[in-house]
């Protein structure tokens, strides 16, 4: 059976709504706005569906689908640390401007919106303070790579940082579509998913 923390892997890191797992009808699902991951529904998954007609369009993925079945064969990590919060996943919150990256100067005469001088516009750096906040130029992974990089499945282009994420699961399957789809599905061992395609350069 697939756990939570295996769920976690595809859940999204900005948007609030899909951070954790979800349960629907019978279902628990991950999602991270590219792909979704579903599994028969996880007792221990409490949040509810954080959207409207969001079953139906998975179902939709699914039906009329002419493929082949395929082994995910494990994609390369060619990732590196991320440069911007060297490889934490995460950065300090400018506590002069409190993430902002502007603040208030009161002069004499007149106030002036400023550029942050601590943080020099970013909100967010290497100075201590007690909070933190996800790096957005890694997502929390502490890693980068060319999120443009990609394999050919079927006939459909697909990343290879969300085949690396679909090569995790067991006994991990896809689905080669044998014409064109914005979408590949995928089966694992106690549960199913889509991933977004694109079409091949
Ligand atoms: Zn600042
Ligand atoms: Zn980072």
């Amino acid at each position: 059976m697939i756990t939570i923390e295996q769920l976690k892997i595809f859940c999204g890191v900005h948007d609030k709504r899909i951070m954790e797992p979800f349960s629907h009808e019978g279902r628990t699902y991950a999602t991270n706005g590219f792909m979704v991951v579903r599994v028969p529904a996880l007792p221990d998954v409490t949040a509810s569906m954080p959207f409207d007609d969001f079953t139906s369009k998975i179902d939709s993925l699914f039906a009329d689908y002419v493929g082949e079945w395929i082994p995910v064969h494990l994609v390369p990590d060619v990732s590196e640390p991320c440069s911007k919060c060297d490889g934490h996943g995460w950065l300090f919150v400018c506590p002069e401007c409190d993430g902002v990256g502007n603040v208030l100067y009161v002069g004499k005469l007149s106030n002036y919106d400023c550029e942050c001088p601590l943080c020099r516009g970013n909100g967010t750096g290497n100075f201590i303070s007690d909070k933190k906040e996800t790096c957005s130029g890694c997502d929390g992974t502490g890693r980068t790579e060319d999120r443009e990089k990609t394999s050919k499945i079927g006939v459909v282009a697909v990343a290879d940082w969300m085949l690396r994420k679909i090569a995790m699961l067991p006994d991990a399957e896809l689905l080669a579509p044998r014409q064109y789809r914005e979408s590949v599905i995928f089966r694992f061992s106690g549960g199913e998913g889509v991933v977004m395609g694109m079409r091949q350069k």
